[in-house]
């Protein structure tokens, strides 16, 4: 078993966040598995170096080590940098393009959002064969185009065509985490509710370019964390301007026990002090 704990250092870590990769790390110890720490810095214009030193400092401090991963910011820099693999997504791309489910799309966010679509695009550009241009058009999937085969066991019947390519030439967010997760071989995925259709538009688009592995891995979803109000956390206003670590008054203990509460693990007397003394808690 190989779970990962997948951040994004375009903020600081979120108690959602961290729950997330409790969930991973508890799964794979337990079973005896290993854990990979794979940051996923595509968006660069976003990151910032104290959000990427938050991940090392949380993880630490929580306890929650890794196998397969960076030592630390200046190695991810160097050595795991998400920049490093840019040939194997384009080459991603590319092979959907090739097999004639891609176009160019050049409807912008602005665009949709006028025409009341935010966040929503039913397929405008499909077949106006634009020209695929570097900060004027976006590459996106054709749902429709697929095989009927790599539909089997999906849920959503009405995915849009997602972006595979942005607009600023920088490879979507899917395709490096599919890319990613076939290279190091994770063979279970523990992630928020909130990404399920993001979980059925990588199997859609791996089915799509053939890579078949991509099968394999196991996905489930999780209930997400919300705050008094019910909102989503990395959505609630604020929830990651700070580091929780300075937050929070003797933060990890809390985060534990919070966690447990969530869980609906009993910890009876135990005061977890790192996420090992989860370990004779967790239930599969
Ligand atoms: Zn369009």
């Amino acid at each position: 078993m190989l779970t990962r704990m997948a951040p994004t250092p375009s903020g600081f870590l979120h108690a959602g966040n961290i729950y997330n990769f409790i969930l991973n790390w508890l799964a794979a110890r337990k079973a005896g598995g290993q854990v990979l720490l794979r940051i996923d810095d595509l968006d660069a214009a976003r990151m910032r170096p104290e959000y990427l030193d938050d991940i090392f400092r949380v993880l630490e401090a929580v306890g929650l080590d890794w196998d397969v991963g960076p030592a630390g910011p200046d190695d991810f820099m160097r050595n795991w940098s998400q920049k490093g693999r840019m040939e194997s997504y384009i080459e991603l791309i590319e092979m959907l393009n090739n097999k004639g489910f891609a176009y160019a799309c050049t409807c912008s966010r602005k665009e949709l959002a006028e025409k009341g679509l935010a966040g929503k695009y039913p397929g405008f550009c499909r077949h106006k064969n634009h020209i695929l241009v570097t900060d004027e058009s976006a590459l996106r999937l054709n749902v429709t185009s697929l095989p009927e085969g790599c539909w089997a066991g999906l849920n959503e019947q009405n995915l849009e065509d997602p972006v595979i390519l942005r607009r600023d030439g920088i490879p979507a967010y899917h395709i490096g985490s599919i890319c990613d997760d076939l290279f190091w071989e994770v063979t279970h995925v523990f992630r928020g509710q909130d990404l399920k259709p993001a979980t059925e538009i990588q199997q859609l688009i791996a089915c799509a370019a053939g890579l078949t592995d991509f099968a394999n891995i196991e996905f489930e979803h999780h209930p997400l964390l919300v705050n008094d109000e019910g909102e989503k956390l990395s959505k609630s206003a604020g929830a990651n301007s700070f580091t929780l670590l300075d937050n929070l008054h003797n933060p990890v203990p809390v985060i534990l026990h919070s966690f447990a509460l969530w869980k609906g693990m009993e910890l009876k007397d135990t005061r977890p002090e790192k996420a090992a003394d989860l370990l004779d808690f967790y239930i599969v």
